[in-house]
């Protein structure tokens, strides 16, 4: 369905826990809460979204690995009349367990967050030694044939700028696009302007980077290639360029309330409607409706948010 301002809202990202198996310097995951919907109430939500015209569905979390019952999540969600694409956002840390169900599942493509590619780098960022088992998860997952891999990375400054020449030459051998996402206002490392690492930035470093044709119009990605590479190196700018005109996407947080926008508190409740059909669309199309127009993050900066709770 269209929002008020004409946006055609087909993208549902379901985080399915706030709990993570990583400390990330910047993320926040102190004090999860722990009542997240059981696997049938996230069918039951899910039904009503693609009633209403949702046909892309992302799990996301927290890290939506650590839940046990994640593999029948996928596998019902799937399966849901209108459900066109199942992908999901991990660590990874758990991916070369999984890797194999998630396709049986039936996820189509995978987003592995990795900030570092050096192993004392990435354990310092994530309070994990958890390198090995992340690279290997990722090469399991493309042995499995989930078509399409992509690697995520936030650039700190002081923490791991410096790790940007090794996930850009990760993407040359591999058909593994890899994409630099900036650092927004949430939590207390990300409310530090000075610590974001601007597309701009990164761009100047690596002059080599050409633009694709067809990706630089306002949209979520931005994609560059270089000469001899297999992979794309993308940027993902909600801090210095703005891409809401385009946002298609909604938010549903693990313990029950959809999210409109990322950059605001507002949320709606439908976990105690999920067996009121009529009732439950009605609130769904609330929030669709009352999507903001852009996120605001000058208005976010000191308030304290965590991603995990929002699901990133
Ligand atoms: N655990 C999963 C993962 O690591 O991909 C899914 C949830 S995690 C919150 C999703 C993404 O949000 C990660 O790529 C993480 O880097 C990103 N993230 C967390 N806090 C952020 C912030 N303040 N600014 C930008 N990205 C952030």
């Amino acid at each position: 369905m269209k929002d008020n301002l004409g946006r055609e809202i087909n993208y549902l990202r379901v985080s399915v826990t706030q709990r993570c198996n990583l400390n990330c310097v910047y993320c926040g995951c102190e004090n999860p809460d722990r009542d997240e919907m059981t696997a049938d109430e996230i069918e039951k939500a899910v039904r009503a979204f693609a009633k209403l015209g949702i046909n892309k569905v992302r799990l996301t979390g927290g890290e939506p690995l650590v839940r046990n019952d994640i593999t029948e999540i996928a596998c019902r969600l799937r399966k849901t009349d209108g459900i066109k694409k199942l992908v999901l956002t991990t660590n990874g840390v758990r991916l070369f367990e999984l890797a194999q169900e998630l396709k049986a599942a039936g996820v189509d493509a995978i987003n592995v967050s990795l900030d570092s590619l050096d192993r004392e780098n990435y354990k310092k960022m994530t309070g994990r030694d958890a390198l090995p088992d992340v690279l290997r998860g990722i090469d399991r997952a493309i042995e499995c044939g989930i078509k399409k891999i992509r690697i995520n990375s936030v650039l700190i400054r002081g923490f791991n700028d410096m790790q940007a020449d090794n996930l850009i030459y990760y993407a040359k051998d591999r058909n593994v696009d890899v994409r630099f996402i900036e650092l927004m206002p949430f939590s207390d490392a990300g409310n530090n302007e000075k610590l974001i690492v601007k597309a701009d930035e990164i761009l100047k470093r690596f002059p080599f980077l050409t633009p694709v044709e067809g990706t630089m119009a306002q949209s979520v990605a931005k994609y560059y290639e270089a000469e001899g590479f297999k992979g794309k190196i993308g940027f993902i700018t909600p801090v210095s360029d703005k891409f809401c005109s385009q946002c298609n996407r909604i938010r549903l947080l693990s313990t029950g309330k959809i999210r409109p926008c990322l950059g605001y508190d507002t949320t709606y409740d439908i976990r105690e409607y999920l067996n009121d059909e009529e009732k439950l669309l009605s609130v769904i199309e609330k929030a669709i409706s009352s999507k903001p127009a852009g996120h605001n993050f000058e208005c976010a900066y000191g308030n304290v948010h965590a991603m995990n709770k929002i699901g990133g």
